[in-house]
């Protein structure tokens, strides 16, 4: 493709790009294909020559679209949404055109300077103490990881990268039994086992108990195990629940534990001053994570990976190579040496262009409505006779039920509520998923999308009910 047909073919899409986030609300939010239906109706072998981009193009329309969950539907009420804004979009145009490697300063210094005030921005932004340096990771997942590879190193006197485990390190990693997924991963990677991931009890809020916490970790020094570190959570998975971080913060200071914060989706919330009181105790913590790219308008992937002491990490990660030497090393940010990547992704720049074409006060405007629509569609649903919400909101995260009164048996509400949650994503017309809490089926509605409003809201509520009554 020579430059003057790439310049034609790129006014088109971007005639897409806008015709589809206008017309976005005409799709199903769900994809409706079965599985293998995409597949079969790709080509088995690549073209031996080059095909024309208006066919390539065609078959991105007739084939891919089909398959496409619109995660930027405005009635996409599934997992965390992940949503991004025109900003961020163009953004990334650019990152794609430039197609810069980040991996070191001298790579692309603006790259590398623009992450660093970014972090600083974001530090700012969401009340973190100035201690904070922070880098771009590209997911929660592997900034947890990062930070229980940086807990161990430290903790071993950073041995166990120089001559691996030995066998009597017994480490033990603590997080809630509502801890997500990931942190479990980030304990197999990091050598120590699915054992030594010691599941707190939670409280009725579904929190961490920090007396639950102590007496483990109790337990664990009594059989000759090592403490290493804890994982508190702002904003669990399932249910949004935050664990008490002040208490929890004292015991690793009086043990001399790492504590990391996975504040993956609710961390966004911390915009509002309102919200700032879930970072109680943040001051003794020794990471934290959130991620601009579920609920901050900031398009996959941009994730916001905070350290307090960043001489460990470095410690941690740091390798020069010959040629990757260079004589800035040490009055720069060499970002390769902050995480497990080499290569990496001009991530700063969509972060500068959101934050600022909204400003902190636009950002916070729309995440105040977010949790504003979440609030008042709550209240309806705990005053509906034939739902219930199974824990209050605490921001823009929903768990509830259809429990009509005749039924009380918790296997059959589990049924009538999975059924439920199958019959309304079959409409296309919205997308919810579903958790367990205390063995109760339970529908989730999180509402995050950029120009989610309060109608698209009403209609889902009137969909939920009508298809309940249905059942
Ligand atoms: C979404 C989420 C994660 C995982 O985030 P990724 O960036 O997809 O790895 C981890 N923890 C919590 C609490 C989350 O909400």
């Amino acid at each position: 493709m020579d430059l003057e047909q790439f310049r034609r073919e790129a006014h088109v899409l971007v005639d897409w790009m806008a015709d589809y986030l206008r017309n976005i609300r005409s799709f199903p939010v769900k994809s409706q294909v079965s599985p293998g239906e995409i597949m079969r109706q790709l080509s088995v072998s690549p073209p031996p020559e080059g095909e024309p981009f208006s066919e390539i193009m065609g078959d991105f329309e007739r084939l891919v679209m089909p398959g496409i969950t619109h995660w930027q539907h405005p009635s996409f009420f599934a997992y965390f949404q992940a949503n991004t804004s025109p900003p961020s979009i163009l953004a990334e145009m650019l990152t794609a055109t430039i197609a810069a490697q980040c991996m070191i300063w001298q790579t692309s210094p603006a790259a590398a300077e623009l992450e660093e005030m970014m972090m600083h921005w974001l530090g700012q932004m969401i009340g973190l103490p100035p201690e904070f340096d922070g880098v771009i990771q590209d997911t929660a997942s592997t900034a947890t990881l990062c930070s229980l590879l940086t807990a161990r190193e430290k903790m071993s006197d950073y041995q166990i990268n120089e001559r691996g485990f030995i066998g009597d390190e017994n480490f033990v990693v603590y997080a809630s039994s509502e801890t997500h997924s990931s942190i479990e991963k980030a304990v197999r990677i990091a050598g120590f086992g699915r054992d030594s991931l010691h599941k707190v009890a939670v409280d009725g809020s579904f929190a961490l108990q920090p007396g639950a916490l102590l007496n483990a970790v109790k337990g664990d020094l009594q059989r000759g195990k090592k403490p290493l570190a804890v994982v508190a959570t702002i904003g669990t998975t399932g249910s949004h629940a935050v664990d008490p971080l002040g208490p929890i913060a004292k015991i690793c200071a009086e043990r001399q534990l790492w504590l990391h914060v996975d504040a993956a989706h609710l961390g966004t919330a911390l915009l509002l001053p309102e919200y700032r009181w879930m970072l109680e105790g943040i001051e003794s913590a020794d990471s934290f994570v959130f991620n601009p790219h579920k609920w901050m308008l900031t398009n996959f992937d941009c994730s916001a990976y905070f350290i307090r002491d960043r001489n460990a990490l470095l410690r941690t990660f740091e390798i020069t190579p010959e040629y990757l030497k260079t004589g800035e090393n040490r009055a720069v940010n060499d970002y390769r040496d902050w995480g497990i990547q080499l290569g990496r992704r001009f991530r700063a720049l969509k972060l500068w262009f959101v934050i600022r074409s909204y400003g902190v006060n636009g950002l916070q405007a729309i995440v105040r409505r977010h949790i504003h629509l979440a609030q008042e569609l709550a209240s309806e649903i705990s005053t509906s006779p034939d739902f219930e919400l199974l824990v209050k909101p605490v921001a823009n995260l929903i768990c509830f039920r259809y429990h009509p009164s005749r039924i009380d048996a918790q296997e059959q509400l589990n049924e009538l509520n999975a059924a439920l949650l199958q019959r309304l994503n079959a409409t296309g017309k919205l997308f919810l998923t579903h958790t367990k809490l205390r063995g109760d089926y339970t529908l989730r509605l999180c509402i995050g999308q950029t120009e989610v409003s309060a109608r698209d809201v009403e209609q889902a509520w009137e969909l939920i009910r009508s298809v309940a009554r249905s059942l």
